[in-house]
């Protein structure tokens, strides 16, 4: 161990690094953060550095607020942007409580486990996400839903400063160990797409969360408002996190079978079927605002259906074509508000639960279903996402296994926040209202 804490501290020295941010993430998601200067290091990975967890979102409780931040070796990254004289780097932290256990509510904590179950089994989980955002401008400092461009899907736009921002963030990414696989303008006018290379569910929860962390930060200095709100504007596309997904036994790819139906392993059919089954619990976790809903409507791309498909883009669980070490199942209703970690740990242990008890899914729906009859969907039994937070919300609390994933803790905080944020919404008197009732009423 203290061989591994000197590697670092040298490394830290080498690439002269004088301030370090620590970082975790809360309840929701959030990017927390505290700076501790480089002599604070060697501290910080041996005993830790102590923190209120009663004033983090969903963490402790008053009575054992004390908890510690433990950094994690294996995350350390130069921050690209700072200031080259005064470096600056980042390590991702797993909280602990003061006794020196792992927090039962740290979300990274909770994939972990849910990482080791499967791993018991033989399979690593992996996850490649495909991030969308908007860039809107700032205006007198504050951020707004003006439009920074009016361009499409893969439309180039040479002398945008929008472009810049994707430029500068492909860069930045590459050099804190990304592998970016693509990055181009999306559906939306100000809307952008950056996808990176699949890799094992925690290392990609981390960097989820640094993607957001850079997006801000880089928009910011080009005087733009990254935001990851599903669905800013009415009338056009939101931003959805796509989570495309595949177990992996035996170095191999196990959703692969060249003489299985549509070349899938059973093991792919157990999975997508365990997902079907928890999805509206999953829901609650990977899309975990009112505005979520917004966009899990039809005519947008988005999926509002239950169901799967090998041919289909508008399924909620799409299998793309691609096959061999690429076979996979790709989840299109998280957004990029979502956990990533809480989002990666209840899809795997879905999935496991497909796996492990042999469940098979429903016929594939080769069809688009948002051509369908009420009638025809209900024939072919399809339901419906949840169609609103509170829908998901109680949702969650009937699924014993995604409750039983989360912990009694994680369960009763998710089930506070969503109720609070949900009778907030029911109470506030919108525009919409406004508008339809003033005149009439
Ligand atoms: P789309 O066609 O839906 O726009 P993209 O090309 O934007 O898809 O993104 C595909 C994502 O799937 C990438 O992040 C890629 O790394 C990932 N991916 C490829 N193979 C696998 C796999 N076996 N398991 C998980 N993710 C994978
Ligand atoms: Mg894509
Ligand atoms: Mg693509
Ligand atoms: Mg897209
Ligand atoms: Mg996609």
């Amino acid at each position: 161990v203290s061989d591994e804490i000197d590697a670092v501290l040298s490394q830290l020295e080498n690439d002269n690094v004088r301030s370090v941010l620590l970082q975790f993430s809360d309840l929701e998601g959030k990017p927390k953060n505290v700076a501790i200067p480089t002599k604070q290091m060697k501290k910080a990975l041996t005993d830790g550095i102590s923190f209120d967890g009663s004033s983090i979102q969903g963490f402790a409780r008053l009575e054992e607020s004390d908890m510690l931040l433990r950094p994690d070796p294996a995350t350390y990254q130069i921050i690209p942007w700072s200031d080259e004289k005064f470096r600056a780097a980042r390590f991702i932290c797993d909280v602990y409580t003061t006794r020196g256990e792992p927090f039962a509510g740290d979300p990274r904590n909770i994939l972990r486990t849910q990482i080791e179950k499967a791993a018991e089994l033989g399979y690593t989980f992996n996850v490649g996400p495909e991030m969308e955002f908007f860039l809107f401008r700032l205006v007198d400092g504050h951020a707004s839903v003006n439009l920074q461009d009016h361009s499409g899907y893969f439309d180039q736009t040479p002398t945008d400063p929008g472009e810049d921002v994707r430029r500068d963030l492909v860069i930045s990414l590459s050099e804190m160990g990304f592998n970016i696989e693509a990055s181009h303008h999306e559906v939306a006018p100000s809307q952008h797409e950056i996808d990176f290379t699949y890799g094992d569910a925690l290392g990609m929860a981390d960097k989820v969360v640094t993607f957001k962390f850079a997006a801000k930060t880089l928009a910011l200095k080009r005087g733009l408002h990254a935001t990851f709100m599903p669905k800013p504007i009415f009338g056009i596309n939101g931003s959805g996190m796509h989570v495309n997904c595949s177990l992996m036994k035996d170095a191999k790819n196990a959703f692969f079978d060249p003489d299985g139906d549509h070349q899938l392993s059973d093991t792919a059919r157990y999975f997508i079927a365990g997902l079907l089954k928890h999805i509206d619990g999953i829901t609650r976790i990977a899309n975990p605002t009112v505005n979520s809903y917004k966009r899990l409507i039809p005519g947008y791309e988005a999926p509002v259906y239950v169901g799967w498909s090998a041919l289909n883009r508008s399924a909620l669980i799409r299998v793309p074509s691609s096959r061999g070490k690429s076979t996979r199942a790709e989840l299109r209703s998280p957004d990029p508000t979502c956990n990533p970690y809480l989002t990666f740990a209840v899809m795997l242990a879905a999935g496991m639960d497909g796996v492990i008890n042999k469940i098979e899914p429903t016929e594939s729906i080769d069809k688009n279903i948002f051509r369908m009859t009420p009638a025809e969907r209900a024939a072919e039994g399809i339901r419906c996402l949840p169609w609103n937070l509170q829908e998901a919300n109680n949702a969650l609390l009937q699924d014993e296994l995604l409750c039983s994933v989360l912990g009694e803790h994680v369960v009763a905080q998710i089930n506070r926040i969503g109720e609070l944020e949900w009778a907030d919404y029911s109470r506030a008197i919108t525009d919409w209202e406004i508008k339809r009732y003033l005149p009439n009423y």
